[in-house]
């Protein structure tokens, strides 16, 4: 389905098959010479097909667009070289950019065999050839045009300004409109659903990042934010409240867990309240387990950032206590 939410900009549903996210919201941008698009969709047919028809009832040809791409996720970026054959000149923000490249190749995935062990999920049988990433990643390398903070993209009449929310991806951007006080945000802020904030290895406090990155938006005067799946929302300031809440929620629910003894990330994942479909944490889909993992994970470094738990290393295996 394809329908305006503003002047000149549109929104194509594009169906993500067998994926708890559902839809993606493909925003486009009519200008001039050419549109912007935000966003692609899976490498899959369903999403190829959906976003094509998409264009079609907006009667704009690939040739004449542009694309930008909030972040590295696959539902976000995996038609990235549809854009690219088309001559299509294609915008993201630096890091997420070079992952996006350096995912196409086996040697980025090398690490998470090392989180199959290090996260204890070796004992449910994970393996990589689960993860979404992996199944519908980009299969080869693209020309990336980088954007960060402090450049702007003209687009008819409307002009963005990229803004950095990394947090959820290590480099996240959005487009923020001034005049109109319109937000495209990609995954940052969801209404309905909490955006994954997960472990990206390294030692940059990623759920830090991300709060200090919802504070930010919280000041902008945003009369649309267009996310990336889901509603459109039009009181962000009440959303973020919400986000925030949840993973101070999260943090102290952790800390309770910690408190009846060690635990590796896994085990402390099976411990925590997720809504998801699944009777117990053996009903868990593989990939599930994985995200559910890596979110723990996320949240137990920022508790030892905050000098809160202690974290060891033993056998290749993570064992985090209470201080
Ligand atoms: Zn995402």
């Amino acid at each position: 389905m394809t329908r305006k939410v503003y002047d000149d900009i549109f929104k194509i549903d594009v169906a993500l098959p067998n994926n708890p996210l559902k839809s993606l919201n493909v925003y486009v941008i009519r200008g001039e010479e050419k549109s912007l698009v935000i966003d692609t969709g899976f490498n899959q047919k369903e999403c190829i097909d959906d976003l094509f028809r998409g264009l079609e009832e907006l009667n704009i040809d690939i040739g004449d667009t542009e694309l930008f791409i909030t972040h590295l996720h696959s539902d976000h970026s995996g038609m990235a070289h549809i854009f690219h054959e088309a001559g299509a000149r294609i915008y993201a923000g630096e890091i997420d950019g070079r992952l996006i490249n350096y995912m196409a190749s086996e040697s980025h995935w090398a690490r998470y065999e090392e989180e199959i062990i290090s996260f204890d999920l070796a004992r449910d049988k994970v393996t990589i050839s689960e993860h979404p990433g992996f199944k519908y990643r980009l299969r080869q390398a693209v020309d990336f045009t980088y954007v960060k903070e402090g450049k702007g993209i003209q687009v008819g009449k409307y002009f963005f300004e990229v803004i950095d929310i990394h947090g959820h991806t290590p480099g996240q951007v959005g487009l923020y409109e001034r005049n109109h006080k319109l937000f495209f945000a990609g995954d940052h802020v969801l209404d309905s659903i909490t955006p994954n904030i997960a472990y990206w290895g390294g030692d940059e406090n990623i759920l830090a990042v991300y709060l200090n990155n919802l504070a930010k938006i919280y000041s902008f005067e945003i009369d649309y934010l267009f996310p990336a799946h889901r509603n459109i929302i039009r009181d962000h300031t009440r959303r973020i409240n919400e986000l925030v809440l949840h993973h101070r929620e999260r943090l102290d629910e952790i800390l309770q867990i910690l408190g009846e003894g060690e635990s590796t990330v896994r085990d402390l994942a099976r411990k925590m309240k997720w809504s998801i479909r699944a009777k117990d944490w053996n009903d868990f889909p593989l990939a599930q387990k994985w995200f559910a993992a890596s979110e723990a994970m996320a949240h137990l470094e920022h508790l030892y950032h905050s000098g809160l738990v202690e974290r060891n290393l033993i056998h290749e295996k993570l064992y985090f206590n209470l201080k």
